[in-house]
């Protein structure tokens, strides 16, 4: 081992920085934060060092270094832009026994500064012995994104009990049960949920319980994106994570469930590439099974679980048999394919309205109010069924569309076949033959479709411009 690793409590402990410029600063900074009692020494102050001085949170000693500044300090960073300066206080601070740091110089250190990730009270600090800053800085970010960053006042929370935590828990084996609860279950859930006080108030009836409290289930409803897993939020990957159970829909792609803990039992529900379906009581039946079994759930949904999800319809489910729940949004695919295929949704000039709209099968069909969907100065964005695109298109232009209204329809948006064709309302039925067009694929109808052709910046453009009106000039300046 090159370094010995080292949590230092440096609460009202005397520290010296030496340098006045913006590194030194970010170093004073981090010593603050930890509580040390930070001297400054440097011929000049910046201006964020001059403020924290100004508002008494460092003591300065202006003008050059001198070897007096580190008596009675218990360590030292050389912070200064002079190498052979920031030598001789290295060389100071040895002689003397204090640990020394110089920023970016391991060679002349006694202590480096981790790259740290703060859920305090949890540190998680890393280091590669100056070797692979780099990678240090990967990992930071890959640890960050897996720290809900609430964990901290759960910390914090189980901290100020841990005296009766020990007290009713005296058993080492009942005590790891019962933190296991305070993580898995309801007091963690309902810090996530932004209700500490309820949290507190559960935690202590647990404690003021006389049986252990057991984990009981919960589950997760979240929007996995369109299939980029760039796409998923930060906290939809904690979430797969941490779950023990994936009930997700058939189209979410491996890419994804590949970020999930490998142990995690996945199971595949809803709509098949041919459009059978598994009924939603089977899914709201697993939901209940797993749950009820103690598992940690997840309902994986393509897009956003509330964007023609039937999201609502398993909260109300959830809700009747008093199951826990989270939701987690996810990218919806009218918002993702249009930002992959350089299509803005709304537009000051030409779309002050977007609209969502289903049209997966006649019933969804016969349900539209087309006289409304065929007004100008209005985004569509059409979720559909492929083989639907015939009756649409006849339907619009049958209640006042105009034939020539530009269209984009982007085929597997934000994956690494996608395809985006473009055109005029009239031709898409026949373009979308001619190019066999498959499910999953959305409709963006209106002006701004046309800012495809000259905007799209992902997978393959098949245009089609000789149908398009003439771009507005203003709308081809905007992009
Ligand atoms: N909840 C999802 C939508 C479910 S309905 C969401 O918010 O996106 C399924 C429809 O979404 C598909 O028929 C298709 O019209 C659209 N869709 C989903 N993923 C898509 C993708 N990657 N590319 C194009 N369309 C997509």
């Amino acid at each position: 081992m090159q370094l010995y690793p080292l949590f230092a409590d440096l609460t009202d402990r005397s520290v010296l920085v030496v340098g006045g410029g913006d590194v030194a600063d970010r170093k004073v900074a981090m010593l603050l934060r930890a509580g040390a009692r930070v001297t400054v020494g440097a011929p000049m102050l910046g201006p964020e060092l001059r403020e924290k001085l100004q508002h008494g949170r460092i003591t300065y000693r202006p003008g050059a270094y001198q070897s007096e500044w580190l008596d009675n300090v218990w360590l030292v960073i050389a912070a200064t832009r002079s190498r052979p300066l920031n030598a001789r206080i290295a060389a100071d601070g040895h002689a003397q026994q204090r640990l020394v740091n110089v920023v970016d110089d391991p060679s002349l250190s006694s202590f480096q500064v981790p790259a740290l990730i703060d859920r305090s009270p949890l540190l998680v600090a890393i280091s590669t012995g100056g070797v692979a800053p780099v990678l240090a800085r990967r990992l930071r970010e890959r640890i960050e994104s897996l720290l809900d960053p609430t964990i901290g006042s759960l910390l914090q929370l189980a901290q100020r009990y841990r005296a009766r935590i020990r007290q009713r828990y005296a058993d080492l084996a009942a005590r790891r049960r019962f933190y296991d609860w305070l993580h898995d279950g309801p007091v963690n859930a309902l810090i996530r949920a932004a209700d500490p006080v309820r949290a507190e108030r559960q935690l202590r009836a647990a404690l003021s319980s006389a049986i252990e409290p057991t984990s009981k289930g919960s589950v997760v409803l979240v929007g996995a994106g369109p299939g980029d897993p760039g796409l998923l939020t930060l906290r939809a990957l904690r979430a797969l994570n941490e779950a023990d159970v994936i009930l997700h829909d058939e189209l979410i792609g491996p890419q994804i469930l590949d970020l999930a803990r490998r142990d995690a039992l996945q199971i595949a529900v809803g709509k098949r590439g041919g459009g059978t379906h598994t009924p939603q009581e089977t899914i709201h039946a697993l939901l209940l099974q797993h749950v009820q079994a103690g598992h940690r759930v997840i309902r994986l949904k393509g897009g956003d679980p509330f964007v023609f999800g039937r999201g609502g319809e398993e909260l109300a489910f959830l809700r009747k048999h008093g199951i826990a729940y989270e939701v987690v949004p996810g990218i919806t695919a009218a918002a993702a394919c249009a930002a992959y295929s350089g299509v803005p949704l709304t537009h000051r000039d030409h779309a002050q309205s977007v609209r969502f709209v289903t049209a997966h099968c006649q019933q969804s069909l016969d349900t539209l109010d087309w006289r409304d969907l065929a007004r100008e100065r209005q985004t569509l964005a059409i979720y559909m069924g492929v083989s639907q695109l015939d009756e649409l298109t006849r339907q619009l232009l049958a209640h006042g569309c105009a034939p020539n209204t530009a269209f984009a329809l982007i085929e597997n948006g934000s994956l690494p076949n996608q395809r985006t064709l473009t055109g005029a309302l009239h031709d898409l039925p026949a373009l979308a033959k001619r190019h066999a067009i498959r499910a999953p694929a959305i409709v963006i109808l209106g002006e701004v479709a046309t800012l495809a052709d000259a905007s799209h910046w992902y997978g393959e453009l098949i245009g089609n411009p000789p149908h398009h009106p003439a771009i507005p000039r203003n709308l081809a300046d905007a992009a």
